[in-house]
Parts: structure tokens; C-alpha cells; sequence
């Protein structure tokens, strides 16, 4: 067995029953992808829209891919009906972009809304009210053709384990108030939380979706 599928099995055998691995692939040759492909995994996060759309042809088409990075409005065009989840939604003005693009191509893209919540300012997303809020006052209703499938978050980088866990679980609770003042929501199910070093605090706190690079590629070389 290769080292990556060695790697993609030790991690996989450690996560509980419906969480999801996204294999963060970002800056890694299509060669490196066909061996996790071969040990059996389908879903691939990338954060550049150049490398994903190259990428793309080069995989098997039952690949499916996240797009996880801040996304320039302008490049938009060339993900949607590419992708299966865009997480890092972290505007208004992207969110109805990606809707308008979509209703005009005639398909439904599946989305996460991007929290913010670690202490780093440069983490792009919104906060816990800002959100709240929004689909308190049912901005969600005005979308033709984008299902919001769920939240998207990163904890703070620091060994500090407990505000690690305690950015995840204000993901988390974040999830829950929204279903609160908008139980009318319908898949609203996604919390993706949890990279290499904190996925485990991340499953602790409720994650369905962990985005995993470094500990199954190794380290990017930039
Ligand atoms: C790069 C990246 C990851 C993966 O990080 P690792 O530490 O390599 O697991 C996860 N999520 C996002 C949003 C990323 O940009």
C-alpha cells in the first residue's frame, strides 16, 4: 500500500459513522490525487480556482469536489456546475452571485455559509450574529437556485486546546440557533469543522464534514 493510502485509512478508521473526510488536496500534483482516488476516496477540497479547474478534467468523473478557499467574485463563473459544495461563502454579495450565475446556468449549487470565529482577523466569514440575524429576517428566501446545506468554520491556530473546542462548539451552537429562528430550514445539516491538528476537538464538537490535507499529503510545498 502507498503511504497516502496508508495515511487515508489510518484517519479514515478513526472517524465516527456519517462524518465525511474532504481530502484537502491544494497544491499537490493530480498524481497525488489518483492514489487517494485508488484507495478509494471520491471527495477532493481544493482553495485556488486555476488548480480546480485543471484538476478537474484530470480525475475520474465521479470525483467530487469542495472549493474551501476565499473566492474572487470574477472566478465564480468557472466553478458553478463544477463543484458538488462551495464552503467558504463568507459574503452577501457572494452568496447572490453564486445564486444569480446558478439560476442562469440552470443548476442548483449546494453551499456553506463561512463563520468566523477564531481570533485571527485575516479568517474571512461572518460572525455568529451577523448570521443569526440574516436568516432570522429570511434573506435565505429570496434564492432561486442555491440550497445552503450547512456551516463552514476554522478554529483559532493555537495550542490552546480549550478555545480550539470552544470555537467549534460556537460553530456548532451557531447551527443550532439559525434552525431555531428558521425551523422551517430543510437540509440544513452540514457543520464542517475540524483540518490535520484539530479534527478530533472538531468531532467532539459535532462536525460532519472534517477537511484533512497535510496528515494524509504531507506538507504543501508553496
Ligand atoms: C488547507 C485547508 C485545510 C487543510 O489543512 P491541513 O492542516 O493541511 O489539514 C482545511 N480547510 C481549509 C479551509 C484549508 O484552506
Amino acid at each position: 500500500m502507498s503511504d497516502i493510502a496508508e495515511r487515508l485509512n489510518s484517519i479514515k478508521s478513526t472517524l465516527p459513522e456519517g462524518v465525511e473526510l474532504v481530502a484537502v488536496s491544494k497544491f499537490h500534483p493530480v498524481a497525488v490525487l489518483r492514489e487517494a482516488y485508488n484507495a478509494g476516496q471520491r471527495v477532493f477540497g481544493e482553495s485556488r480556482v486555476q488548480e480546480l479547474v485543471d484538476k478537474i478534467p484530470e480525475m475520474p468523473d465521479d470525483t467530487r469536489w469542495h472549493f474551501i478557499g476565499h473566492l474572487q467574485t470574477n472566478k465564480l463563473k468557472y466553478l458553478i456546475g463544477n463543484v458538488s459544495l462551495i464552503e467558504s461563502v463568507d459574503s452577501l454579495r457572494l452568496l447572490e452571485m453564486i445564486d444569480d450565475l446558478s439560476f442562469r446556468k440552470g443548476v442548483i449549487t449546494r453551499v456553506l455559509m463561512q463563520l468566523h470565529v477564531a481570533a485571527e482577523e485575516t479568517k474571512f466569514g461572518f460572525t455568529p450574529a451577523e448570521l443569526i440575524d440574516w436568516f432570522a429576517t429570511r434573506g435565505f428566501e429570496s434564492l432561486k437556485a442555491t440550497h445552503i446545506c450547512g456551516l463552514m468554520g476554522m478554529a483559532t491556530n493555537t495550542d490552546d486546546d480549550e478555545r480550539i473546542s470552544s470555537d467549534f462548539r460556537t460553530v456548532a451552537e451557531t447551527r443550532k440557533r439559525i434552525i431555531e429562528v428558521a425551523p422551517d430550514l430543510r437540509g440544513f445539516d452540514i457543520l464542517s469543522m475540524g483540518m490535520s491538528d484539530d479534527y478530533q476537538a472538531a468531532i467532539a464538537e459535532g462536525s460532519t464534514h472534517v477537511r484533512i490535507g497535510s496528515a494524509i499529503f504531507g506538507q504543501r510545498v508553496y
